[in-house]
Formats: C-alpha cells, sequence, structure tokens
C-alpha cells in the first residue's frame, strides 16, 4: 500500500524521443503549414551607391543614398545599420583577442581575421535631407537615430558617405592582392534586418557567422583605374562606355552559340594588359534588383571566359597562371544547369566566378574561389560558392544563427552536383561516403555540438554548419522520407521562402506537412542534440512458424531499421522497419512470419547510418 502511495506521488516527464519539438506558435506571418502568412512582411533596402577606389593608398571611398521601406506594423524610432569593415578596427573583439584561424581535419581552414591587419570603416555622413543624424556605433553595429518615428509603410531615404582602408586578407571573405587585384564584399554600410521574430537582428559580425541581410534593388557605380576588369552583383548598366568593342563582340557570340566557352580577354591579351599603364580612371555602373547584397571584383591582368546557358551569362575572371581555371567556366555552366534543375531555376541574367586569394564566398551573382590542383576541389568550390546562389541568396535565412540552413543545405544539395559531374567515375560513386568517414572521426562523444549552436560558437565549423547537416538531410531523404517525397518537399521550401527570410520552425513545419509525417523527433536528434545511433540485433529465436528477431536501440537516437534477411535456403530480401518500431521502448520483437529457416541478418546492410558500434549489427545462425 505504502510502496503504490510512493509511485501515485512519482511525477514522470515525457522522456520519449517521439515527444513534440517545443516550436514557437505559428503567427499570421508564419503559418502552422510552414509557409509565409497572410501577414507576412519584410523591410525593402535599395541602395544607389557612387565608390571611388584610390589605388595609392588602398582606400575606397563611398557615398549614395539608401532607400528604406518600413513594411512591418510596427512604428520604428531607430534603426540599425551594419558596420562589417569594423571587424578589422582597433578593439575590435577579433583583433582583441588576437583569434587563431580554426583548422580541421582533412586540412580545412578558416581564417576569420584580417592577420593583424588594422583598419575599420568611418562613417563620414549619415543623414536625412541635410540634417545628419545621431549615431552610435558597437563594434559592426551602428544604432541610427530616426529624425522622426517612422511609421508602418513609410520610407526613409539616407544620405551616406563613408571610407575605409582595404584589408589585404578580409577575414577570407574579401581582400586584394597589392594595388592590382580586388575582391570587395561588406564594403558598404547594409541595413540590419528587422523581423517579425527577433525585432533588430544585431548579432555582431565576429567572422565565422555570415551575414542576415534585407532584399532590394541595387544601382552602384565604381569608379577604378581604366585599365582594369570588373564584374559585380548585376548587370553592367553603361557597356558602350567601359567595355572594349572587342569584349562586346566576344560576348555577343557567348550568346550567339549557348554553351560554347568564349575567351573575352585571351592569354595573351591578360598578360598585355598586366603590363601596359592605361592612365585614369573610368566609371562601371551596374544594376540589380531582388538581390540581399552587392560584391564586386576588379584587377589587371585578368582572363575572362563567358558563355551562356538558358540566356544566363556564365563568366570566369581569372588570372593567367590559375591552372585548372580554363575548365572553370564549364564546371559552373554544368553547376548552374544542375541546380537550377534541382532547387528551381537560377533568377539572375548573369553569374561571376572571380579567381582570387579568398578561399571561397559567395555574393549575389559574385562568387570567389581560389585555384586549387586537384580537378575534383576546384569542381567543388566553384559549386559550392555556386550553390549559395540558391541558400541563402534565394532563400534568405539567417547565416548569423544558423549555417546550417546556408552552408549545410547547400553542402547537401552540393553532393548530388559531385555526383552528377563525376558520374561513373570512382571519385563520383564514393564522394558522399566521406560524410560517414567525418562522422567517425569529428562527432565525438563530449565535444560535438549540436547543429542549433551558434557558428561563433562552434568549435569544428565544418562538421557543423557543413557535412553534418548534409549527412542528415541524405539520411532524411533516402532512409525516412524517400527521394520522390523528400525532393518534392524540398523544393516547395525553396520555392516558398524565395526572397524572404524563413526560420527554423518554418522548414520544420513545412517538411511535416508536406510529406504528412512527423519529424519533430528527428530534427530534435539531428538539430538540437547530439544523439548517437545504435541499432543492434540481440538474438534470434526460430519458433514453429515464426522466428523472433529481438532488436534494440542501443543509443539515443531512433532512426527505422533496414534489415538484410537471408535464409538457409539460400535466398534472402531486404525489409525496412519503420521508426515507429521503436514507439514503446527501445526494444522490439519483430516477428517474422513463415517456416523458412533464417540463417543471417544484418541492420544497415548497404552502411546508410552513422551507426557507432557495427559489431552487434548482424547476427547468424
Ligand atoms: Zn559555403
Amino acid at each position: 500500500m505504502l510502496a503504490l502511495l510512493l509511485m501515485l506521488q512519482q511525477s514522470v516527464a515525457d522522456s520519449s524521443p517521439f515527444r513534440p519539438l517545443a516550436l514557437p506558435p505559428p503567427t499570421a506571418a508564419r503559418t502552422a503549414v510552414g509557409t509565409p502568412g497572410r501577414g507576412y512582411w519584410q523591410q525593402r533596402a535599395d541602395y544607389t551607391l557612387q565608390a571611388t577606389l584610390d589605388t595609392a593608398t588602398n582606400m575606397l571611398r563611398g557615398t549614395g543614398k539608401i532607400y528604406y521601406v518600413n513594411r512591418s506594423p510596427e512604428t520604428l524610432d531607430y534603426v540599425w545599420v551594419q558596420l562589417d569593415q569594423n571587424l578589422f578596427a582597433p578593439g575590435s573583439v577579433s583583433n582583441t583577442l588576437n583569434l587563431p584561424p580554426l583548422r580541421f581535419a582533412g586540412g580545412v581552414v578558416f581564417d576569420f581575421s584580417g592577420k593583424g591587419f588594422v583598419g575599420g570603416i568611418t562613417i563620414d555622413k549619415f543623414a536625412v535631407a541635410g540634417r545628419a543624424l545621431t549615431t552610435k556605433v558597437f563594434g559592426t553595429m551602428m544604432r541610427v537615430e530616426l529624425p522622426r518615428p517612422l511609421a508602418p509603410n513609410l520610407s526613409v531615404t539616407f544620405d551616406v558617405a563613408w571610407h575605409f582602408p582595404i584589408p589585404p586578407y578580409g577575414g577570407g571573405r574579401m581582400g586584394r592582392v597589392g594595388s592590382r587585384f580586388y575582391e570587395m564584399g561588406q564594403w558598404y554600410p547594409r541595413m540590419a534586418v528587422y523581423d517579425d521574430v527577433h525585432g533588430w537582428n544585431t548579432m555582431p559580425f565576429l567572422g565565422a557567422g555570415e551575414f542576415y541581410l534585407e532584399y532590394g534593388d541595387f544601382d552602384v557605380s565604381l569608379t577604378l583605374p581604366a585599365g582594369f576588369t570588373v564584374t559585380a552583383t548585376g548587370m553592367l548598366a553603361n557597356p558602350s562606355i567601359v567595355r572594349s568593342a572587342q569584349e562586346g563582340s566576344r560576348i555577343a557570340r557567348a550568346f550567339a552559340a549557348p554553351g560554347q566557352v568564349v575567351q573575352v580577354i585571351t592569354r595573351p591579351e591578360a598578360a598585355a594588359n598586366a603590363t601596359r599603364r592605361v592612365a585614369g580612371t573610368k566609371t562601371w555602373r551596374f544594376t540589380s534588383s531582388g538581390v540581399r547584397d552587392f560584391a564586386w571584383a576588379a584587377g589587371s591582368g585578368l582572363r575572362w571566359d563567358a558563355s551562356v546557358f538558358n540566356g544566363i551569362l556564365v563568366q570566369t575572371f581569372y588570372h593567367p597562371d590559375a591552372t585548372p581555371w580554363e575548365e572553370s567556366n564549364t564546371m559552373l555552366r554544368f553547376a548552374v544547369r544542375h541546380f537550377s534543375g534541382a532547387l528551381g531555376e537560377y533568377p539572375w541574367p548573369q553569374i561571376s566566378a572571380i579567381e582570387g586569394l579568398v578561399e571561397g564566398m559567395e555574393y549575389p551573382m559574385v562568387i570567389f574561389c581560389p585555384s586549387l590542383q586537384k580537378r575534383e576541389d576546384q569542381y567543388w568550390v566553384l559549386m559550392h560558392e555556386l550553390g549559395h546562389q540558391w541558400f541563402p541568396m534565394q532563400v534568405g535565412s539567417d547565416e548569423r544563427r544558423y549555417p546550417w540552413m546556408d552552408e549545410g543545405f547547400n553542402t547537401f544539395a552540393d553532393y548530388d552536383a559531385a555526383e552528377d559531374f563525376f558520374k561513373g567515375t570512382a571519385y563520383g560513386d564514393t564522394v558522399r561516403r566521406e560524410l560517414l568517414g567525418a562522422y567517425a572521426a569529428t562527432a565525438l562523444p563530449g565535444t560535438e555540438q549540436p547543429l542549433i549552436s551558434k557558428p561563433d560558437e562552434v568549435r569544428e565549423l565544418y562538421w557543423t554548419a557543413y557535412q553534418k547537416p548534409a549527412l542528415m538531410l541524405t539520411i532524411l531523404r533516402d532512409a525516412v522520407l524517400g527521394r520522390e517525397e523528400f525532393d518534392r518537399a524540398f523544393k516547395e521550401y525553396v520555392q516558398r521562402w524565395r526572397f524572404k527570410h524563413p526560420q527554423p520552425a518554418d522548414f520544420f513545419r513545412l517538411m511535416s506537412n508536406q510529406t504528412g509525417r512527423d519529424l519533430d523527433w528527428f530534427w530534435r536528434e539531428w538539430i538540437y542534440t547530439t544523439a548517437r545511433l545504435d541499432q543492434a540485433i540481440d538474438s534470434v529465436r526460430a519458433g514453429s512458424d515464426t522466428t523472433f528477431l529481438y532488436l534494440s536501440n542501443r543509443g539515443q537516437m531512433v532512426l527505422p531499421v533496414t534489415l538484410d534477411l537471408r535464409y538457409a535456403d539460400g535466398s534472402s530480401e531486404s525489409r525496412v522497419l519503420p521508426v515507429e518500431m521503436w514507439h514503446l521502448g527501445s526494444r522490439f520483437t519483430y516477428r517474422l512470419a513463415g517456416q523458412k529457416r533464417l540463417s543471417g541478418a544484418t541492420i544497415d546492410p548497404r552502411v546508410v547510418y552513422p551507426d557507432i558500434a557495427r559489431d552487434n549489427n548482424s547476427w547468424k545462425r
């Protein structure tokens, strides 16, 4: 009796792996089915900028207007602006801590510092209608007091002017070589995102966490040395003024013969340009619409190849000594076609890949890639940075918080793109297997961090932000949902959130609603915890007309079980036991009906899962 009373007093929390995931409730802006709601809103920021590069001092000076529209239901008294160049300012977090690069197994290095460079941005003007506004800088963020409250659906135009010294090495995301080659990102004051979930997104730029940006139109005029070759986000608006007749006719030739690579600047021409002195400057004007950022590259002595896919101008710019880059235009065009088919059409008129010191960085219509010796590596980096044109340039997720939603989703799509390009080769047939190898090498108990960790706090960024999400989606597609259902839902996610700002809960809800499957357990295991998988065959007992397979789930992760069954008569078959087998606990007795004598059984025979103990996966009579 006493024991019963004690039992009645004990409280038991739901510790089932299938308990609901705590998500923020749906709102008018974000629906229960994971789509933008009728009340969805998003701020707009259009930029009209003029910038001048002084190659003698390596100073960038800019002026311009930022047209900002408040589409939120609230009145704004102030706005926040991103000053990313302050990553290099004296007293920045990175400079003060003198942070070393992150180095990973497999040779991947992320150096988010300026390698000792001390610079930072100076805001010369931030005004409205001639009136300077009160501003206060907090590292890479600046708070700006509005002259009068900005009511819903009203706009304000900021007059801005700024300058900064260009770092030779810009945290792996931009930089220059002397005064002859520039890869420019984070080069103008950018409006911080104001959204319905976090309000102002003011997390600082510390290096690892990338960007979260509003969409808008850009009209940018760049005044640069007249002898430079230039490309940027958008299309050149004044080609007849800045482009030679020869360059123009060669680009026209690329449009006339889609799929053929045309040399716009040949190797000998590039070599001649590198030494020729051209006096004065020219102003290149680029316009683009519906983009979340603007980057550009310029230099002397660059080769320039062009081809056309589906009306899209595919451009590659590289130094004459960049060895595998003659094939890069073909690689890039192949990848544009692949991703357009897998994720939806590439939406912009051109894509430019620039070879240089940046190890790999993405901007709308512009990607910075290094020259790499191995052909597989060269394709991978070009294709990976191109894949970012979908995640996050189209699906505008919050990279500062959730790199798994852009780096991770992109890396998942990259394995398909690599398998496609290298189809039929040993590399193409086995490349995805490296994810399980990386799991064994990196996902160590006690040190591994969950995917949901913010990138600035992650020790193994390549694993957590890139590879593990790719493994997660591979298993979701191949072992949980099936290819057709997964592909349909994933494509729907891309379409629904194009040029918008999805949150993790939106993705979870959309995938569940589209596929009709409760996936809370899956996201908890893969994103919010470091749950490990250990499926086992404990024993097998033969009855008269039923064979009993005693299976157990010895880790914290649950997944369906794929069972390979071999019989004494020499026949065999494969059975998939759905994840519901674990509803009642971590042991499951599978009752195999029939009188055929079982001679052996194996769990996960094709080695799809990151099962941490494979020695308990097989049974043999
Ligand atoms: Zn990336």
